[in-house]
Order: structure tokens, then sequence, then C-alpha cells
């Protein structure tokens, strides 16, 4: 009997017990169980088929290496055999975090897009950390995310595939997430990991997948075969623009159609990219994460409140218009804060990234003597401010800075933005 009750012991591999407390839930490879540890709740992942001594090591491997990042929910002990078989205790999912699936069907909803966005940053932070531990992740798919859809913060689950880079725990991944070269028979590595981040973050944005269309609605039967093809040798970016065979399909991917427009262009224009065929064909070649937080860190930028309703909208300010939305109406993109080469503009309620911590920096308010635009400095350090005749003022947090044409804010970390109002 492989399955466990409650009230029944299980050993740690090194000391100490679990005692099982109920069931969870159950997926294809095991059950998940609650369990107290020394008076403390956590989980236990107990498999149902036990994989191999390997990847017991590795296992141990990997709480021995510990968690790239407090994103993950990582093994914290692994069990002995018992019952023929074996598992891992993990820390329990806050009950505020929701599949990242849900989200895909529509039952669980991102409050805003500032919560969308930095949901996108925390998953391409959580894969730059454990690329940069020396793992590779290989079973990355929608069943991995934990979100909370107020925050955007998230958790990676399911880490028990997580292998040092170059070694394969005999996981392919899931079909709809695997890298065409994998599909096609290769070894998960860094850069296959790289494409699922992208299929992931696109379904983040979309909540449609990338390579369903018109092609894949047109199978009569998903078969490994057509399997194979579709996000394998011949999968084809559904807004491919040298390929219009799998478009996607009004009634069926109306996610996508109805979100395509509605994030900025250099979004569409980075997702054309990572998943033109040469990408497709040349993985080393794919966004590296920390480049992919750059990206939607410049999305971000473009992030906004509408001074007329009052609603998040994004406004490119090299577009051609600048209207809400939500409301249609024009926004004033006049006054922006220069930070290198990102523009941030500035409306009354929209909130500022300086860095990439996820955490806004600024808020721009109104003055309400005179109704004309303020920086208020929510962040925990104090900034200085530079005149364009050379005074130099400090401004502590919760203090203000006018929005005025010249003014230079020296922000904690280096970073230097020059308001311009045009
Ligand atoms: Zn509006």
């Amino acid at each position: 009997m492989l399955e466990l009750k409650s009230g029944e012991r299980v050993n740690l591999a090194n000391a100490g017990y679990v005692t099982i407390i109920k069931e969870l839930g159950r997926g294809g490879q095991g059950i998940v169980y609650l369990v107290d540890l020394n008076g403390e709740q956590k989980a236990l992942k107990w498999y149902l088929n036990p994989p191999g001594e390997a990847f017991y090591k590795n296992l141990l491997n990997n709480i021995r290496t510990g968690a790239p990042s407090e994103a993950f929910l990582w093994p914290e002990h692994v069990t002995a055999r018992q019952n023929g078989s074996y598992g891992y205790v993990m820390a329990l999912r806050p009950k505020n975090y929701y599949e990242f699936g849900n989200f895909l069907l529509a039952k669980v909803t991102f409050k805003s897009f500032t919560a969308m966005l930095a949901a996108a940053m925390k998953i391409c932070n959580g894969f730059m950390m454990l690329h940069r531990f020396g793992y590779s992740y290989q079973d990355l798919n929608d069943g991995n995310f934990f979100i909370d859809p107020y925050t955007g913060d998230v958790l990676i689950c399911d880490n028990d595939n997580v292998m040092p880079e170059g070694e394969r725990s005999g996981i392919l991944g899931k079909a709809r997430y695997m890298a065409p070269e994998i599909v096609g028979g290769k070894m998960p590595n860094k850069y296959s990991d790289r494409f699922s981040l992208s299929v992931i973050l696109f379904m983040l944005f979309y909540a449609n997948h990338p390579f369903e269309g018109a092609k894949v609605v047109s199978c009569p039967c998903m078969t490994e075969s057509f399997e194979k093809k579709f996000y394998g040798s011949e999968a084809t970016f559904i807004f491919d623009p040298n390929d219009r065979s799998n478009r996607p399909v009004r009634g069926i991917h109306q996610n996508v159609i109805k979100r395509w427009g509605v994030f900025p262009a250099k979004l569409r224009e980075v997702f054309t990219e990572q998943f033109s065929q040469e990408k497709l064909k040349n993985p080393q070649t794919r966004l590296i994460e920390s480049q992919w937080e750059k990206v939607i860190a410049g999305i971000r930028d473009e992030l906004v409140v509408c001074p007329h309703c009052k609603e998040e909208t994004f406004v490119e300010i090299e577009g051609p218009e600048h209207k809400c939305i939500n409301c249609g109406r024009d926004i004033d993109v006049s006054k922006y804060l220069l930070l290198g080469t990102r523009k941030q503009i500035l409306t009354k309620g929209t909130k500022l990234y300086i860095d990439h911590d996820n955490i806004p920096d600024c808020q721009v308010v109104e003055n309400t003597n005179d109704g004309k635009l303020l920086i208020k400095n929510i962040s925990p350090e104090a900034w200085t401010v530079e005149t364009p005749s050379g005074k130099i003022k400090s401004v502590n947090p919760n203090e203000f800075c006018p929005v005025k044409n010249g003014l230079v804010i020296s922000f904690v970390g280096g970073n230097k933005g020059q308001i311009v109002e045009g």
C-alpha cells in the first residue's frame, strides 16, 4: 500500500519524522499530504511511482544546496523509504495563492495590470536565480506557479525535477510548454527553460497559447504525432508575420484576440521575435531572464493611471495617439521622468518603479492648493533633487518633489531621473 493514513509517521532521511494529518490533493505523480513536523504544519509530496536512486540523491543534493530565492517552495527534507515509496517535505502554500492554470481558465483574475506585471517580473527573477545557481528546471508548466492575484507575488512549486544544468531528470516536461527541440528528442537545459519561460509569459499576458491557432483547431484529434508537429517540428507562432496559417480563431482564442492590442507594441515585437522560426531553431539566441526583466520593466513604464477615469491603461509615449483603453479619452503625456532611455509618464495616481525590485518608489499626486503635480517619495530612502541652477534639496520619505522641468532626482543606487515638461 503506497498511500499513507492520517496519524501515520514517516521517518525523514536524516533525523526526525513527520505525522500525516490529511490528504491535500493528488496528481499524476503523487499525493500531497498535510503533515506535522515538530509542531509545525508542512506539506509532504509522496510519490505513487517512486523515481529511482538518482532522483532521490538529486533531491538530497538540492536540499543541501538550498533554494535559489524565496520564490521557490523548495524541498526541505526527504523522507526515508517506507511502504515502498518516499517523498519530500516543503513549506505549505499560503491560501491567497492560486494555481496559474486557474488564471488561464479565468477562474481567478489579476486585480490589476500592476499585479500581472509584478507576477511576470517575479517569474523572470525566479528563473534567473535558478540558472545562476546552476540548475535547470526541465519541467516548466502552468501547474508550477501559484500567484496572489492582488499583489502578483509568485511561488514556484514542484521543484523536485530541478537538476544541475546538463543532467537530466528523465522528465521531459509537459508538451505544450516544451521547447521544439525537446519535443524533437533533445535534452532539456537552460535554453529550453527559456523557451518555456517565454510561453509562460505569453500566457500570463494574453491567456492563450502562442502556438495554438487555426492549425491546432483544425486537427481532428490530438495524437502524439500531431503534438510533435504542432509543438515541435512545425510549431508556428499564431502571429508569425511570415506565415498566416496558424492565426487565432474567433470564438476560440478570444483572450489573445482581445488582449493583443491592449499591451504595448514593444511586447508584441519581443514575442514575435522570440517565437520566430529563427529563434525556435536556435535555442542559444533566446532572450535571457534579465533581458526579459528589462522588457517587462519597459512595459511597466508605459502603465499609467488615467487622470479622467482613474483606471490603469497602457500609454505609448512615442505612439501616434494616447487614448485610455477604458474611457477612450486623451491622456497628457507631456510630463515624464527621464531615466536614461526610459520615460515614465507622470499622471495623477501613477506609481513609478525606479529599480527592478517590484516595489514602487514614487507616486504622482496632485497639490490640492493649485492642482499642480508632485512626485511623492514612497521609498524608504531620501532622494536629493538638483535644480537647473544647481541648488540641492533633499526629499525624505513621504515628502514631495514638484513636477518642474529640469529638476534632477538622484535615487538610491545611483539612478538619476530628470523631470521633463514638454
Ligand atoms: Zn480613462
